[in-house]
């Protein structure tokens, strides 16, 4: 052992660390497979004490610190490079619930607690904990934070950011920040807690967090609704949310070559319609209230956009598991595109009244500039939000294609840029997109992020080679 690793034995003990290469392995590398680090270990501390005395013995031996939750995220932020020097810092360990106060509908619980515990020990509660993705099974909490994460239920309840009332923080020199407050109100001074969502562990550990719940809904009418256009969609958006308020919990868009993928690898699929459309739109309303209130608010408004030509077709769940099978049609893109092979993947955002000009901009310069590409374009149209994908052209060679990635992306990103929107909508830019965003943000912006930076984690030993 080096001493290193002998002292981090001594605080962690034989549970919180993992040092053999086999058993380091699943650590190291991305969810995408991406990226391939070689950490000098794996430590799993048990709590707030452990985590924070680690970050002592860091700060002293200026060892740089990887932190990773369910290690599902898509930009390489929570692999170690491979080096051989760095720690990956795994807050699975520190899985427990602390507290819920459902009266202020407030549970507070430990970053490695997995989203899909945080959801249930909230419906247990008689509560809902809004924050959903198809990841669920496996992030946890801290990772969510981390990243800001968005999902499907943006629309009504926000993102990760929006959830968050308090946290506590392990600083890069070990000191831990109680800002465990679980206030609705709180106006004294720098909104701190918001300086670590979204900053990709670069500047400190988050070990816990405050967030906000919700009344648990009793009612959910789900729809899938055939349409010509995106721009028919965005109206059909700006319709159901007058109809509906803000009842409408998700609005995902998706195009017919979506569903193609879906139904060729995933046979058993059962398309709602006899025959395809260009695009179809998965939503989904909720409420405290009952559902017939629910079932009549759809029926009324999709009869009304109907009348209004926005609707060629809509399928509505009679059942919780026809619902699920229209989700299932949602969820299985991303699964269907890897087994159709290799794409160009985007994550981009631009406001949501411009994002159908933006999709026939885009499209059209990608296929002047890659004749024949097949865009598999699906997302979070109610947040502005696309997977915005390039899958080659039917038969070409797919390596070649893919060698041309940057050419694609820089297509796309420059026009994300002249629409005003961002490069990255809700997956962050880990190791990934850390060199892209130079081109886009303003040298100001820069300059701001990495003082910050420098003024918490002055040593630069929180996950260095990420975002800055
Ligand atoms: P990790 O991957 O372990 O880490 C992510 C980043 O956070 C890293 O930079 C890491 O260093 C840092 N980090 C982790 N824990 C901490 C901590 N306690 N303190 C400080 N830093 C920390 N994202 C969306 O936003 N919306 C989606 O709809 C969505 N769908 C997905 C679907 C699939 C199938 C997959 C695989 C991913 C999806 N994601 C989605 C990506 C999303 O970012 C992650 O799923 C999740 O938010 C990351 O959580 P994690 O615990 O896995 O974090
Ligand atoms: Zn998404």
């Amino acid at each position: 052992m080096t001493p290193l690793i002998e002292r981090l034995h001594a605080l962690v003990g034989e549970p919180g660390l993992i040092t053999a290469a086999q058993d380091i392995a699943p650590y190291a590398t991305d969810w995408r497979k991406r990226y391939f680090g070689k950490p000098l270990a794996v430590v799993k501390p048990a709590s707030t004490t452990e985590v924070a005395a680690v970050m002592r013995l860091c700060a002293e031996t200026r060892t740089a610190v990887v932190p990773q939750g369910g290690n599902t995220g898509l930009c390489g932020g929570a692999t170690p490079d491979a080096a051989g020097a760095q720690i990956v810092l795994n807050l699975s360990r520190m899985n427990r619930v602390r507290a819920i106060d459902a009266v202020s509908n407030t549970i507070t619980v430990e970053a490695g607690c997995v989203l899909a515990n945080l959801q249930q020990a909230a419906a247990e509660a008689d509560r809902l904990f809004p924050l959903s993705l198809a990841a669920e099974g496996s992030c946890e909490i801290g990772g969510n934070l981390s990243t800001n994460a968005g999902g499907t239920a943006v629309l009504r309840y926000g993102n990760a950011r929006d959830l968050l009332l308090g946290l506590e923080v392990v600083l890069p020199d070990g000191q831990v920040w109680d800002g465990l407050r679980g206030l609705r109100k709180d106006n004294t001074g720098y909104d701190l807690k918001q300086l670590f969502v979204g900053a990709e562990g670069t500047l400190g550990i988050i070990t816990a967090a405050v967030l906000k719940l919700y009344p648990r809904p009793r009612a959910r009418a789900t729809a899938l609704v055939a349409l010509e256009s995106p721009a028919k969609a965005l109206r059909l958006l700006s319709h159901i949310q007058g109809a509906c308020g803000d009842r409408l919990t998700g609005f995902e868009l998706m195009s017919a070559f979506c569903l193609e993928l879906v139904a060729k690898h995933f046979p058993a699929t059962q398309l709602p319609f006899a025959e395809a459309h260009p695009q179809y739109v998965l939503l989904e309303l909720s409420d405290t209230a009952s559902a017939a209130n629910l079932d009549a608010a759809l029926h009324d408004a999709l009869v009304e956009a109907s009348e209004a030509g926005l609707v060629l077709d809509a399928a509505v769940a009679a059942s919780e598991a026809q619902a699920a099978a229209l989700w299932a049609l949602r969820e299985n893109i991303p699964e269907a595109q890897v087994h159709e092979g290799k794409q160009i993947k985007h994550d981009i955002s631009v406001p949501i009244s411009r994002i159908a000009e933006y999709i026939d901009v885009t499209d059209a310069e990608l296929q002047r500039a890659f004749p024949g590409v097949r865009m598999v374009t699906f997302g979070h149209l109610g947040d502005g939000n696309l997977h915005y994908n390039i899958a080659p052209p039917a038969g070409s060679d797919e390596d070649a294609f893919m060698a041309r990635s940057g050419e694609a992306s820089r297509v796309v990103h420059d026009s994300v840029v002249r629409f005003s929107g961002s490069i990255s909508a809700e997956h962050g830019l880990g190791q990934y997109k850390r060199g892209e965003i130079l081109r886009y943000k303003s040298p100001l912006e820069m300059d701001l992020m990495r003082r910050i930076k420098a003024a918490l984690d002055p040593q630069g030993i929180m996950n260095p080679g990420k975002v800055l």
